[in-house]
């Protein structure tokens, strides 16, 4: 099916097989004969689909029972805000290591108090920062595992003294993840496990119910964990897409074997930037992300950028503009990206760097 290489940051690539099966869905959804953006969302057809879902969620990341996970509308733009509702008492520590860490930072700073507690801003987020340390007496830590934009990642679990919030907006299931760790796993679903209209949130349940505010009904995380992510109309066709996604990962192995896939194609994405004269990674090698490979053209040879995308556009290339806050090159390389993708990416480099001999 797939016509092109598609290396999008999000709205991205999706499985062949999750799309076909939703375009099935939409003709005749289980048997009903409506669509399923028809049925009722009270339906037991509809019920069958947000239970297999969540079970998927919870087998796939081994999710232990003293966390609960919710499917919300609003995006993880929305769930900036929601952190701050439900966990912000007195103070908390942010992590700031690039546009989405601030946005998220943001949020907490207008209802109350939070500070950064390291910051690669010195070096526009090229780098995650080291040597901190984690204060205690804070409601929560927070932080983003992948910086979408920069292309820096944290590739592990971190011990943390006080509760652990991460944004996996865009490294979400591209890895095992020990989410006994954390108090909350949030993020949107568009890069990494469905489409853009729903977002996820891994809740520790204990972890609630410590502030003192008024939490708007919307955007209490209790509500929607009793209410089954259906305290109001769940965004339906995206959860459906979403637990399409999940089948096709449980179906190629899971996180452990994607994982192993994502590391290895983003080794030989990575081992051409750095072989290839004409392009430089921008990220610090030891935090370089596995999801967004982030590259410029290499000193000397800045004038041949708009000349590589169209060249790489010819070859059927899609995404690889950089963020207009890093310029150069960005391939977003997400689970459902094929190696064969990857491949096409660093051929099309090569032939780049003979044609400009
Ligand atoms: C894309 C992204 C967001 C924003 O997600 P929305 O669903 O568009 O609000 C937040 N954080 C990270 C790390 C992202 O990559």
């Amino acid at each position: 099916m797939k016509k092109v290489h598609n290396f999008n940051a999000g709205p991205c690539v999706l499985p062949d097989q999750a799309i076909e099966n939703s375009i099935e869905a939409l003709k005749d959804f289980a048997g009903t004969g409506m669509a399923v953006i028809e049925v009722s969302h009270r339906s037991k057809e509809w019920s069958a689909v947000m239970d297999e879902c969540r079970a998927l969620w919870k087998e796939l990341l081994n999710i232990p029972d003293t966390h609960e996970v919710v499917f919300l509308g609003g995006g993880a733009s929305l769930q900036f805000l929601y952190v701050a509702m439900n966990f912000l008492e007195n103070k908390a520590g942010y992590l700031e290591t690039g546009v989405w860490a601030k946005k998220a930072y943001k949020e907490a700073k207008g209802l109350g108090n939070a500070f950064a507690v390291a910051s690669s801003a010195d070096k526009n987020f090229s780098y995650i920062p080291k040597g901190y340390e984690i204060p205690t007496g804070i409601d929560y830590f927070h932080i983003t595992t992948n910086n979408t934009i920069y292309g820096t990642e944290i590739r592990y679990d971190m011990d943390s003294p006080v509760p652990l919030v991460a944004d996996m907006s865009s490294d979400i299931m591209s890895r095992p993840v020990d989410v006994s760790k954390y108090a909350l796993i949030y993020g949107g679903a568009q890069k990494n496990v469905g489409p853009a209209g729903v977002s996820f949130a891994i809740i520790r349940k204990d972890a609630l119910g410590k502030v003192s505010r008024y939490i708007p009904t919307m955007l209490d995380y209790k509500v929607h964990i009793d209410g089954g992510s259906m305290y109001n109309t769940p965004p339906v066709f995206p959860i459906f897409v979403m637990k399409e996604t999940l089948k096709w990962l449980k179906g190629v192995g899971g996180v452990e074997a994607i994982n192993r896939l994502n590391v290895e194609k983003a080794r030989i994405l990575y081992d051409e930037i750095d072989r290839n004269p004409l392009f430089t990674g921008t990220a610090a090698k030891e935090d370089r992300s596995i999801m967004n490979v982030c590259f410029v053209m290499a000193p000397g040879h800045e004038a041949l950028q708009d000349e590589f995308l169209e060249f790489a556009k010819g070859q059927g290339m899609v995404g690889i503009k950089g963020h207009r806050s890093v310029g150069g090159f960005r391939a977003s390389i997400y689970n459902a990206c094929p190696k064969e993708s990857v491949e096409a990416l660093v051929a099309c480099m090569q032939d780049f760097e003979r044609k400009s001999k």
